[in-house]
């Protein structure tokens, strides 16, 4: 199993690539987003500006500037609408593309924060479900990628992944 579940703030994590729950501006915002952009730094939203948004469910990479993680992987998660307008769909691939991203650039370790669970309104529960779920079948056809951390940035998201994952 290279599912392995870490409590913390996500922006301190040494590892080759974090992910950020972006907006589709990829400018900054609040939530995991502001506080990834504060730590990288302004020459993160210099960057992003080049890259021309980014499409729900779809991933870019970016380096990590100031931050412990080499690389950043944005990501667009789904706005909670009821669950009925393919929001388990696009979650799930903001994982697969995130996690095929990562692999491309020959990444060995990357970090996922809850996306879509904080300010997108989805469902904690049924959003650890897709995560893991679309992380196991990903990790199976990943080749570099050996290590994927979901980051539970409260005690009840933790206990939530460790009961999923069995631990
Ligand atoms: P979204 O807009 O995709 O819902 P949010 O940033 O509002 O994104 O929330 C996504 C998840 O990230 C929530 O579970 C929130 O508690 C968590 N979170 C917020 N800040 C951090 C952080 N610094 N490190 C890790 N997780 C965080």
């Amino acid at each position: 199993m290279k599912l392995a579940v870490w409590r913390g703030d996500i922006t301190r994590l040494e590892v080759d690539a974090i992910v950020n729950a972006a907006n589709t501006s990829l400018l900054g915002g609040g939530g995991v987003d502001g506080a990834i952009h504060r730590a990288a730094g302004p020459e993160l939203r210099d960057y992003c500006r080049n890259l021309g948004g980014c499409v729900v469910g779809e991933a870019k990479l970016t380096p990590g500037f100031r931050l412990p993680a080499r690389y950043i992987i944005h990501t667009v998660g789904p706005i909670w609408r009821g669950g009925a307008h393919g929001e388990p769909t696009q979650l799930a691939a903001c994982y697969r593309n995130s996690l095929a991203l990562a692999d491309s650039h020959e990444l060995a370790s990357i970090a996922f924060p809850a996306i879509s669970c904080g300010i997108y309104g989805y469902p904690a529960e049924q959003a650890a479900e897709v995560a893991v779920t679309a992380l196991q079948q990903a990790l199976d056809g990943a080749s570099h990628v050996r290590r994927v951390v979901l980051v539970a940035f409260s005690a009840e998201q933790e206990a939530l992944y460790r009961r999923l994952l069995g631990a």
